[in-house]
């Protein structure tokens, strides 16, 4: 078994590891690759995996401050990992026992590493990624869109629609074979380095072994609904990673408008930490629309302060090697990842 992580272990990883290379990182596959490893190394990759399969069964209190600081450290890392550890805690759900017994007790190490690429089931309209049982088996066609992690994990957990509406989850192969073409890694203005591509599945067979749930139509409106809030953590961290670089402005140039940016800035990070802070754990249908305006505020202070660490930071914030810019470029993934069509209409009310 392995040892026990722990929050404090895990933030130290984040710090040690991670910050100290983020430019690095967001530039260089390599750098990426070798600061994943040095994850799975720590056992870090599955936090929330249940005491039955490894544990730590981080409590999620705990995992938000993770999320926040893992953004804060490198955005296009935390996106990375994230992928895997959403793998975790969506198949740590699952009623397959063999499929976790498989995969759940070597998700920590990094001996299996799965992505995620649901995303399409958002999508109005008609599937573009679509599953029909045949003899027990379920039978792929379509497209999937999105899925970060390419080169690094081997599988991810796709999401097609099956005819009656409701959603298949399994775990497939993220590396092109009979049946699976993944593309090139897009060329993207953020996080190129975690590797997004598309993938197009053609009659390719996912045995039952592999499927991980079923769940009803509107799965995945709902499961927004209820995690509306959630994804607002990275926002945050990527919040405080501009705060970080104005606040390295602030003490070298000795302004004094620097120093009351930072602090008016901050203290709108903090409360957009706090408001999101106090929903954890709460899903009811009331409080959707004050969860929703949490993740929305969290956005709006990511991109303000974005642009504040840009602004503070002056001709050299154009420096590819600089990281008020590659945070400016993390904050659009970061207003983007997980958007519904609420949270769009929010985001732009802010801005507009
Ligand atoms: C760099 C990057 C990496 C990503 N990696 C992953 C990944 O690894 N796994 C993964 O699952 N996803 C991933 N995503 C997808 C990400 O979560 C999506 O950006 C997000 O789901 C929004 O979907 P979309 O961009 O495809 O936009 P759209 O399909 O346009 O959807 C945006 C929202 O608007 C709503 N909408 C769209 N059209 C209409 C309409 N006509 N009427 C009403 N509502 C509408 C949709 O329901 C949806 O909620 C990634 C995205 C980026 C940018």
């Amino acid at each position: 078994m392995e040892d026990r992580v722990t929050l404090a272990q895990a933030l130290a990883f984040l710090r040690e590891t991670v910050a100290l290379r983020a430019q690095e990182i967001d530039q260089s596959i390599d750098a990426m690759r070798d600061a994943l490893a040095a994850m799975c190394d720590q056992g870090l990759m599955a936090l929330k995996r249940p005491e039955a399969y490894g544990g730590p069964d981080m409590p999620e209190s705990e995992f938000r401050v993770f999320q926040v600081e893992s953004a804060r450290a490198s955005g296009a890392f935390a996106f990375l990992q994230t992928q895997h550890q959403s793998a975790v805690a969506l198949m740590s759900r699952s009623d397959n026992e063999d499929l976790k017994r498989e995969y759940l007790p070597k998700m920590a190490s990094g001996e299996r590493l799965v992505g995620i690429g649901f995303s399409q089931l958002r999508r109005p309209g008609e599937p573009i990624m679509r599953a029909e049982e045949r003899d027990g088996s379920y039978v792929l066609n379509g497209h999937v869109p999105w899925c970060t992690g390419f080169s690094f994990y081997p599988e991810f957990l796709i999401g097609a629609q099956l005819p009656d509406g409701r959603a298949l989850f399994a775990v497939v192969p993220l590396v092109s074979q009979p049946g699976v073409v993944v593309s090139e890694p897009m060329k993207l203005a953020a996080m190129e380095t975690a590797q997004t591509v598309t993938i197009d599945f053609d009659n390719f067979v996912v045995p039952a072994e592999k499927v991980a749930f079923i769940r009803e139509p509107g799965w995945i409106q709902n499961n927004d609904r209820i995690n509306v809030a959630l994804q607002g953590q990275f926002a945050v961290g990527c919040a405080r990673a501009a705060l970080d670089v104005i606040a390295e402005n602030r003490d070298r140039r000795s302004t004094e408008f620097l120093v009351s940016s930072y602090e008016a800035l901050k203290v709108q990070v903090d409360r957009a930490q706090d408001l999101l802070e106090g929903f954890v754990g709460v899903t009811s249908e009331e409080s959707t629309p004050a969860r929703l305006a949490a993740r929305v505020e969290a956005i709006n202070v990511m991109q303000r302060c974005a642009f504040a660490a840009v602004a503070s930071s002056s001709g050299a914030a154009n420096y590819l090697s600089h990281p008020a810019q590659r945070i400016l470029r993390e904050s659009l993934v970061f207003t983007v990842s997980a958007q519904t069509g609420p949270v769009m209409e929010g985001t732009l009310s802010r801005l507009t």
